[in-house]
């Protein structure tokens, strides 16, 4: 079922799949791959804001587990999301795609701060924004950072491309019997705790009626046949 009316996107995509088939970092080639689904979505007239997390690079629970301050390795996760931003920046626009990287942290050699107006005014010049650093806070993450820029960006739905293809009511890894939801409501992911982003992305979705759309961005097309409407997705909405 496609998005009614949907013109602007939030494209969320988890680090994780910027590794391709490595075990940590970036695999240029695969973000190749990425990007090229990227621009196919924007040549078919979609507007694109995307978010990417930094996962396969360093999260700040896994450095707090490892005894570091959380607040430290937080600020350590928001900088490996500008890296990715920068390496998939590099991938688009050696596609031929115009990109502008803006991160909530402010990094005037490397990037533009973030600037709604100004994200406003690429997206009508046919830029993609890609937004880094998430919310620019420690103690979030990505999956909040997009859902905060979906909202000041007037974006018509979320998409957030990941490994798994939807939301399930249990983990599909450990549990074979597991169902995938064609739709859920907000309010069933939050009171279930289902795995679908953290509860602060699902609950400002909700409080802006953003839908998001929980889909498998590992294989190759699925990013236009989910935008489509086609393939398999999660749809969470009220
Ligand atoms: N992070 C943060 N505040 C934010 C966004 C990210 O502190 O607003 C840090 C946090 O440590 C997080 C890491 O950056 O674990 C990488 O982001 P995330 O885990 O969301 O990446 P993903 O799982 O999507 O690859």
């Amino acid at each position: 079922m496609p998005i009614k009316n949907a013109k602007r996107i939030l494209l969320k995509l988890s680090g994780e799949v910027l590794m391709g088939e490595q075990e940590f970092g970036i695999d240029p080639g695969f973000v190749t791959e990425l990007a090229k689904e990227v621009k196919q979505a924007k040549d078919e007239g979609w507007e694109i804001c995307l978010v990417i997390g930094g996962g396969n690079i360093f999260r700040g629970m896994a450095g707090a587990a490892q005894g570091m301050d959380r607040a430290q390795a937080d600020y350590m996760g928001m900088l490996a999301t500008v890296m990715n931003a920068l390496a998939m920046q590099s991938a688009l626009e050696q596609l031929g795609v115009p990109t502008r990287v803006q991160s909530a942290v402010q990094m005037d050699q490397v990037c533009e701060p973030v600037i709604r107006r100004r994200a406003e005014r690429h997206l009508e010049k046919g830029r993609i924004v890609i937004f880094a650093a998430g919310v620019g806070a420690p103690y979030f993450t990505t999956d909040s950072g997009a859902a905060l820029r979906a909202a000041e960006m007037n974006c018509d739905a979320l998409f957030k491309g990941t490994s798994v293809d939807g939301v399930y009511d249990s983990d599909p890894k450990k549990n074979a019997n597991a169902k995938r939801y064609d739709s859920v409501t907000y309010d069933k992911v939050l009171a279930d705790n289902l795995k679908v982003m953290d509860a602060s992305a699902v609950a400002l979705c909700r409080d802006n009626n953003i839908p998001i759309v929980v889909f498998s961005i590992r294989e190759k097309g699925n990013l236009a046949r989910v935008l489509a409407g086609q393939g398999t997705q999660t749809i969470v909405q009220a």
